[in-house]
């Protein structure tokens, strides 16, 4: 018997649950047991974002992976889905934000202090708990506010802007930085700029991906949706994050428009927490 969001019943024979519901919801029991039991298997890779121009480390993206028993190491596009269908988003950002600050600041404490950017769902900036959850765990880790920023896209806030905006706002007080994430592809106005509080803008990387010779016919759009957003964070005063930064050109074209922050595979994968410190202790691993 299959419960179905509290107006009625559905019944199946057992030859009728079919191999794909079936797993489904096996996929589901086990993503539960892992946030549960904050289990190893959920875990957080580190991509550098790099300043091109002084040549270092600036943030860290956290990313949050899962190691399946069966199915192998998971992207978050191949759970969060799923996780924000059957309400366990939430507490996935609250572990990977406890992680991942929880690894920052024992980085420091052996003095590799690096700053970190986590990736926050709509759900959670919007939850009347969020603010205290950031400021206890920076306070049960230590992490000073200043090395933490988090990222959230212009859909996370569209659903209840003021709500958004006022979270932001408290949070920023904390001395925590905010980044607008995958800028340009949200259905949002322009507008949005003007009511959030809003450090970096992070320009999506499938405008990034265009800046290559052999789509010339994209080209000149992603080139000029990339030069306007540019222009708009310098104006705005705000910092500019390029994402999805894959080649020499990408990384040439940005720099020559003077966006030096700049993240992607060009310069590093996500990576361990031992495989960011042997980065960070390379001179020669920001390829410019
Ligand atoms: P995002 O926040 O825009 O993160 C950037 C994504 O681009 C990451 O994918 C990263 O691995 C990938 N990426 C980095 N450099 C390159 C590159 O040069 N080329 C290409 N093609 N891709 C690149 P990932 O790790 O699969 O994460 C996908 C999305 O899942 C993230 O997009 C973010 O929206 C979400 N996500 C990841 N971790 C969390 C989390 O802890 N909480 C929440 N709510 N969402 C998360
Ligand atoms: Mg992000
Ligand atoms: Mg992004
Ligand atoms: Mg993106």
């Amino acid at each position: 018997v299959k419960r179905q969001g509290g107006n009625g019943f559905q019944f199946y024979a057992s030859g009728q649950m079919n191999a794909w519901t079936r797993e489904q919801l096996e996929f589901e029991r086990d993503f539960r047991l892992a946030i549960e039991n904050q289990d190893k298997a959920l875990h957080v890779l580190f991509q550098p974002i790099v300043d091109v121009q002084q040549k270092r480390v600036v943030h860290n993206e956290v990313l949050v992976r899962w190691a399946h028993p069966t199915r192998g190491l998971l992207s978050p596009g191949d759970f969060i889905p799923l996780a924000e269908r059957v309400g366990l988003i939430g507490q996935l950002g609250d572990l990977v934000l406890w992680i991942s600050c929880r690894i920052a600041a024992d980085l420091a404490k052996v003095g590799q202090a690096v700053d970190i950017s986590v990736n926050v769902a709509s759900r959670q900036l919007l939850h009347p708990d969020f603010l205290q959850k950031v400021a206890g765990v920076l306070e049960r880790t230590g992490l000073p506010a200043g090395r933490l920023m988090l990222e959230i896209t212009e859909s996370a806030v569209i659903s209840d802007l003021p709500r958004a905006a006022e979270a932001l706002v408290r949070l920023k007080a904390l001395g925590v930085a905010i980044a607008l994430d995958d800028f340009g592809t949200g259905y949002s106005s322009l507008s949005l700029l003007r009511e959030l509080p809003l450090d970096i803008l992070k320009i999506d990387k499938s405008f990034i991906q265009g800046i290559e010779q052999d789509h010339p016919g994209d080209e000149k759009f992603d080139f000029a949706i990339a030069r306007a957003i540019i222009a708009l964070g310098d104006n705005l005063g705000l910092g500019v994050i390029a994402e999805g930064v894959e080649t020499e050109k990408h990384m040439e074209f940005l720099r020559k428009h003077h966006c030096y922050l700049q993240q992607g595979y060009y310069f590093s994968r996500p990576l361990s927490t031992t495989q960011l410190m042997q980065f960070m202790g390379r001179p020669d691993s920001i390829r410019v």
